[in-house]
């Protein structure tokens, strides 16, 4: 008898443990989802109404709502999703670019975060049909080596994640052709570090071109950073 009554108080602790952990995982990703978005719309990478955030728990995606100032997200805005984008818990509606983020999930199993912003320098490049890459500024060598340019696709639908998926499968930020950009990661930070990144990026390479063009390295020195990203590893690079 006191063993049975063991065993059940085994399993009860594990379950109310593994309840806690649930509780506790949801909470850590709320909070982690709306701190990165107050940074994404304290940065300028999102205007009042852009913009959107994902997390990914195993088969549950956490989204933040459609057309909900990502400077004033609260916890209980964030939506949960299954795999396949039917709200199970939330009381708004969920972010129109939900495919864009499901899709990445699924051909990025190494991916828990996704996020998609309409930047303005980013934009700017996505605009003008131009991918991000130079052989002037180092630590765009060094991070990206080059951020290339998916198709257009019509905005909400389908087809934005369908004109981008063979660029995510192997770039970590892709600009999205008249659109924007997104960037996926370990977490939101991982995520919105790149994504920061990028526009910083994007900002100075067009001022450089303001200037009249940034100027160009020498052979033998790209050479140097290309062997110094083989070697240390790239810090943005997250395969
Ligand atoms: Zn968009």
């Amino acid at each position: 008898m006191l063993v049975v009554f063991n065993i059940l108080n085994t399993l009860k602790i594990c379950y109310v443990k593994n309840h806690l952990k649930g509780i506790f995982m949801t909470v850590s990703i709320k909070k982690q989802m709306v701190e990165v978005s107050r940074l994404m719309y304290g940065k300028g990478l999102v205007n009042a109404f852009e913009g959107n955030l994902s997390v990914r728990d195993g088969e549950r995606i956490y989204i933040t709502p459609s057309r909900i100032c990502k400077g004033f997200l609260t916890e209980d805005m964030i939506v949960v999703t299954d795999m396949e984008g039917n709200t199970t818990e939330g009381r708004f509606k969920v972010s129109s670019e939900i495919k864009l983020h499901l899709g990445s999930y699924k051909v990025r199993p190494d991916v828990r975060s996704v996020i998609h912003t309409h930047s303005p320098y980013a934009t700017a490049y996505a605009l003008a049909n131009r991918p991000i890459e130079t052989r002037a500024y180092p630590e765009m060598i060094t991070f990206f080596e080059k951020i290339p340019l998916a198709p257009y696709g019509t905005p909400s639908t389908d087809e934005v994640f369908l004109k981008a998926e063979e660029y995510i499968k192997d770039y970590d930020v892709v600009l999205l052709a008249n659109h924007g950009i997104m960037g996926v990661g370990a977490d939101p930070y991982d995520a919105f570090f790149k994504v920061e990144s990028a526009e910083s990026i994007a900002k100075t390479l067009l001022l450089a071109e303001r200037l009249g063009g940034a100027k160009e390295l020498e052979p033998e020195k790209l050479e140097e950073l290309y062997k110094l990203k083989g070697r240390a590893g790239v810090p943005f690079d997250s395969r």
